[in-house]
């Protein structure tokens, strides 16, 4: 850290994870702190450093599955509020937010869209942190963050300072960004901007959106667009309602997987009906194929049951804690999932999560999936 004087983190041991995560699971994480500021996580990588402790950056818990035994190094929880406004160089119909890393990501899109700013309104009721969402390049109904960051600044672990990425260096694509792929844990993402537009219409692309407003007889505005977001999402539980323990879940546990025309057509064979599918951008020899149809005409049917794991009863996508479940009946359940869906279809579905202190990674990632 060269002569930068930093102030001692307040580091807790042996912290209790599974209440910092959507799934309520998970043993305690050795070493715990909680950063407010940018100094803070400095500090702490020092600590951890020093240690040669391992170290896990955690936002909203959303999207984790943390193991039994729990985490043996440091997790640093980013805890950075605030969100300013500034003008936006390119246009005076841009509106240019920039927000701490642990923002709550729904409460800015909720202030966006009273705001009369249209760009991330699709993206309402995801649970999580803004410093997660430029991560995995969070999208859903046709919308993600790529198309309104304009940079994310991060604390470089390498270079050991703060430096801020444009939305070219950070190499978005489908559910990818340089944070998950070529520079994986290199980055601890401090703060996010965003160019949101002033007076923008909503976009209303995917088909569950359109049925929604189907029949509705004016164009509908930022305020609704996100009502019917929110409206279908808890549908399909991927809405956390506190209490409700089908949304204890980390959102979808499986991406879809993107597969050729050729098994497309083996699939269309196998079930005696059509197979819904859609494009991948720039690919037009293959196609996306929701993992919960797979999962449900593999013979998982919403609610099926393993235990106290188990597959919501609202969506397939979804694995739940009905309460009391353990990292390893999780891990039982999806692969139980796994291998049905293997055996019916020949298609290895790849988990969506993170799976955090786990000694062996419970299952190979692939870039072949998305999702
Ligand atoms: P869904 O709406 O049933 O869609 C399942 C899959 O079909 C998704 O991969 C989706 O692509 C694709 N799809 C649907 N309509 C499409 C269209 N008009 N054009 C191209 N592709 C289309 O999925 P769901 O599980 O209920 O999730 C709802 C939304 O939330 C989806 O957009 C999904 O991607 C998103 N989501 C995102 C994350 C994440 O960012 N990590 C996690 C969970 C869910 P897209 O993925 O391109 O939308």
């Amino acid at each position: 850290m060269g002569a930068v004087s930093l102030p001692p983190p307040e580091i807790r041991e042996n912290v209790p994870l599974a209440p910092l995560t959507t799934l309520g699971i998970g043993g305690p994480a050795r070493f715990f702190v909680e950063a407010l500021e940018e100094r803070a996580v400095a500090g702490a990588l020092v600590f951890a450093e020093e240690r040669q402790a391992p170290v896990f950056v955690l936002g909203g818990g959303s999207n984790i599955l943390v193991a039994d035994e729990g985490f043996p190094g440091l997790v640093i929880r980013m805890a950075m509020a605030g969100i300013t406004e500034s003008a936006d160089p390119r246009s005076p119909d841009l509106a240019r937010w920039t927000a701490g890393a642990g923002e709550g990501w729904d409460d800015l899109v909720r202030r966006a869209v009273q705001c009369g700013l249209a760009g991330i309104e699709c993206l309402s009721g995801i649970p999580g942190t803004v410093g997660g969402t430029p991560i995995q390049n969070v999208g859903a109904y046709g919308q993600q963050v790529a198309g309104v960051i304009t940079a994310v600044r991060v604390w470089d672990r390498e270079a050991r300072c703060a430096l801020e990425l444009d939305n070219t260096g950070c190499r978005f694509s489908y559910r990818q960004s340089v944070f998950n792929t070529t520079a994986r844990d290199r980055h601890v993402v401090l703060s996010v901007s965003y160019a949101l537009t002033r007076g923008g219409a909503p976009a209303l692309e995917y088909a569950d959106l359109r049925k929604f407003f189907a029949g509705c007889d004016h164009a509908p505005g930022l305020p609704e667009v996100r009502a019917a977001v929110l409206a279908i999402r808890a549908r399909k539980g991927m809405v956390i309602e506190p209490g409700d323990p089908d949304c204890r879940s980390a959102g979808s546990f499986f991406k879809n997987p993107v597969v050729s025309g050729s098994d497309c057509e083996a699939m269309a064979q196998a079930t005696g009906g059509p197979v819904p599918s859609y494009p991948v951008a720039g690919d037009s020899r293959r196609v996306k194929v929701p993992a919960a149809w797979l999962i449900e005409q593999a013979g998982f049917r919403k609610g099926y049951s393993r235990g106290p794991a188990a597959i919501s009863g609202k969506h397939a996508l979804a694995l739940i804690n009905r309460g009391g479940a353990s990292a390893a009946d999780v891990i039982a359940l999806m692969r139980e999932i796994q291998a049905g869906v293997r055996d019916r279809f020949g298609v290895d579905l790849l988990p969506e999560p993170q799976f955090i202190g786990f000694q062996q990674r419970p299952a190979a990632d692939s870039a072949d999936s998305t999702d």
